[in-house]
């Protein structure tokens, strides 16, 4: 689960990692009076929506005036906001960061993330910050320092102040750092998140560290334990279709592709999306229905892969374990009723009264397309579509 930099800063400020004041606005006024509020002569007026790059498009302002506090938060406001991370479609801006504006003398990079290959949180750290990482890895891999801290001893002053140091933090200001980095470790480590990365981390005129921004991710399996940051989740930032399919259970990711898939099992939907792949086509959705589908929530999942106008055929691909095939079947036949469906659609089941449920499907007498095998079942339906 993802959250915004106002939020993700409020939650660093309870570990002592330090950041700019500041607060979320909702309003152009709101704005107006939490910059009178903040004081002094400068002020971010900052657009909040969950993906980074908002400098760039022009979703972050320094301003030096309460009128021009006013001038860019009108502007901001209600913009859509395109950043190489919201993709061309961009993104609708409703609420407002309005901090204090601070007084830059380096900015700099320092994230966290879950690393599998070494099972440990690893430090991150670069002196290039304020750009993307992602370049800077790419193009200059020895100005990233990494550390993979010991879940046992955690983040130790030695390890912080060695990376403070190799990314040139300046002496005065190295202690100050170590505390930064170990509040952020213990901020990630306390709250579940999956990554953390404060880009730009800087170093202010008279020697502070500051988070200037702030983005944190939770690793959903643990969120129950944190009500507090569930309270966080913004809907307008989530697609509304895996908000839907969260409603009904069902594992819902969108994809860019024509093929809707319907199947039961995390793996054997990744394996049903590689295959239609292999067949020269592109998935529409990865979803499992889980274990125990029911004919209701079979048709729930038609609804919601049919809300997709780019989806031109849907293949549903079931091993019948726990799940009867005949079940399945019961709620294919249903749900292709209900919709009234009008793209073609194969369907492969295997196991547990399959025999059942592929006589099921026959003697509805819909224009249903059985397939023996994942081959036949993709190139099927790949072929439906191109001919469709
Ligand atoms: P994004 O990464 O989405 O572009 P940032 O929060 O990193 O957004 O802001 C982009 C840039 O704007 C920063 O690298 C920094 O130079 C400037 N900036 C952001 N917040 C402040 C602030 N409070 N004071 C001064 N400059 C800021
Ligand atoms: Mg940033």
């Amino acid at each position: 689960m993802n959250i915004h930099e106002y939020q993700g800063k409020e939650i660093l400020r309870r570990y002592g990692v330090q950041t700019p004041r500041g607060q979320a606005c909702f309003s152009v006024e709101d704005a107006v009076r939490v910059a009178q509020e903040l004081g002094g002569k400068v002020w971010v007026v900052k657009a909040q929506i969950h993906a980074g790059g908002r400098g760039k498009g022009g979703g972050v302002k320094v301003v030096k005036s309460l009128e021009d506090v006013r001038e860019q938060a009108s502007q901001i406001l209600g913009m859509t906001l395109i950043t190489h991370q919201t993709g061309p479609e961009g993104r609708l801006v409703k609420r407002l960061l309005v901090e204090e504006g601070a007084d830059i003398a380096k900015e700099l990079y320092v994230g966290m993330v879950v690393d599998r290959a070494t099972q440990r949180i690893t430090l991150m750290a670069s002196s290039e910050g304020g750009m993307e990482i992602e370049e800077v890895a790419a193009n200059s891999p020895e100005k990233i320092h990494k550390i993979a801290i010991d879940p046992g001893a955690g983040l130790t002053s030695l390890d912080a102040a060695t990376v403070a140091r190799a990314i040139g933090i300046p002496e005065g200001s190295v202690a100050e750092a170590v505390r930064f980095m170990q509040g952020l470790y213990t901020a990630f480590t306390e709250c579940d998140a999956s990554l953390a990365e404060i880009n730009p981390l800087i170093i202010t005129g008279d020697g502070r560290v500051l988070a200037l921004d702030a983005k944190l991710n939770f690793d959903s399996n643990a969120l129950f334990r944190h009500p507090d940051i569930v309270a966080m989740r913004d809907l307008d930032e989530e697609d509304p279709a895996e908000i839907e399919a969260s409603k009904f259970d069902l594992s819902y990711i969108s994809l860019n592709g024509n093929i809707g898939c319907l199947v039961n099992g995390a793996g054997l939907a990744m394996a049903t999306m590689d295959t239609i792949k292999l067949f020269g086509a592109e998935p529409a959705n990865f979803l499992d229905v889980g274990g125990g589908a029911t004919a209701q929530k079979v048709t729930e999942a038609f609804k919601l892969m049919l809300k997709n106008p780019a989806v031109k055929g849907i293949l549903v691909n079931i091993f019948g374990g726990i799940m009867r095939c005949d079940t399945i079947a019961e709620g294919v036949i249903a749900a292709v009723r209900e919709v009234n469906l009008s793209v073609p659609l194969v369907v492969r089941m295997k196991g547990t009264n399959e025999d059942l449920g592929k006589e099921l499907l026959k003697k509805s007498g819909l224009p249903i397309i059985s397939a023996d095998n994942m081959a036949d079942a993709a190139r099927a339906i790949v072929t439906a579509v191109s001919s469709h």
